[in-house]
């Protein structure tokens, strides 16, 4: 296989790196100030090294049969003229995954999981990510929405998530809840020492206890005792595994499965999505 260009398009800034055999050369970040730049600079990187031969693009966003369909945290991306301009440009292969799909790749195959059949990944970052891996399939659903845990409606939940929806599980349970929880009860220090600071808070119990509510959820649905937790707010200083781990464990449809669960916490390295973006070229 040739060398793939692994880029992970982002919020605020965009990750590109060149990929051979899981062997990155290099991580440049680009602003995604907007798409004539986002464009230009991927024919640059590819005229750079014509041993490229794939791009792969992870996007934190849906897709559908290799198009990218929406992206709810990022404004002002004509998302028509991404898909044209990079298929047209470049005359490559272009894969587009969903950016925790990338992330998924590459913790089935660091944590030697490939050949598990039942597999769910957990990204709290921004967002809430989610990935299954159901009877040996990563799933992608009828229209690529499956696996968009961050976005089921909670009872009683009157936030309003960025998706337009009022009451998704992200407003709850994700970096950008974890930022607003912060805010709103004026909570002292800096946000990434939150967990440091506040763990027997209210707010921040409440916090760990809905995560694993919905961790559990869908453990109980797909019966799967493989589980990988990632993103920036599982990697923030003492952020507590051990009581998630118990949480989620009370809440398991049957006894029989607590044995049997193993929870593997994955760092949050820029290079895990640029690694699984390459990946995820050969798997499918
Ligand atoms: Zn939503």
């Amino acid at each position: 296989m040739g060398k793939v260009l692994g880029i992970d398009v982002g919020g605020t800034f965009t990750r590109f790196g060149v990929v051979h055999n899981k062997f990155v050369s290099s991580v440049e970040k680009l602003f995604t100030a907007n798409i004539d730049d986002f464009v230009a600079f991927v024919d640059e990187q590819v005229k750079k090294d014509k041993e490229i031969k794939t791009i792969s693009i992870g996007i934190p966003g849906i897709v559908k049969d290799n198009k990218i369909v929406s992206i709810p945290n990022i404004s002002n991306i004509d998302i028509d003229a991404v898909n044209t301009k990079l298929h047209e440009l470049t005359r490559l292969d272009v894969v587009i995954n969903r950016d925790v799909n990338l992330l998924f790749y590459n913790d089935l195959d660091r944590l030697n999981l490939k050949h598990e059949e039942n597999v769910l990944g957990f990204y709290v970052g921004t967002g809430l990510g989610n990935a299954i891996k159901v009877n040996g399939v990563v799933l992608k659903g009828s229209h690529g929405f499956a696996g968009e845990l961050g976005h089921i409606p909670l009872i009683g939940n009157k936030r309003l998530c960025n998706c337009g929806k009022t009451g998704c599980a992200e407003t709850l349970v994700s970096g950008m809840a974890l930022v607003n929880l912060h805010k709103e009860n004026n909570l002292s220090g800096e946000i990434k020492n939150i967990f440091v600071n506040h763990l027997n808070h209210e707010v921040i119990k409440d916090f760990i206890h809905n995560l694993a509510l919905i961790i559990s959820m869908e453990i109980n649905i797909f019966d799967t005792t493989k589980i990988v937790i990632g993103g920036g707010v599982a990697n923030m200083p003492e952020f507590p595994k051990e009581k998630l781990r118990n949480l989620i464990k009370k809440e398991l449809r049957s006894k029989s499965l607590i044995p049997e669960l193993e929870i593997y916490f994955v760092d949050d390295l820029p290079i895990n999505s640029i690694i699984g973006a390459s990946l995820i070229v050969k798997e499918e």
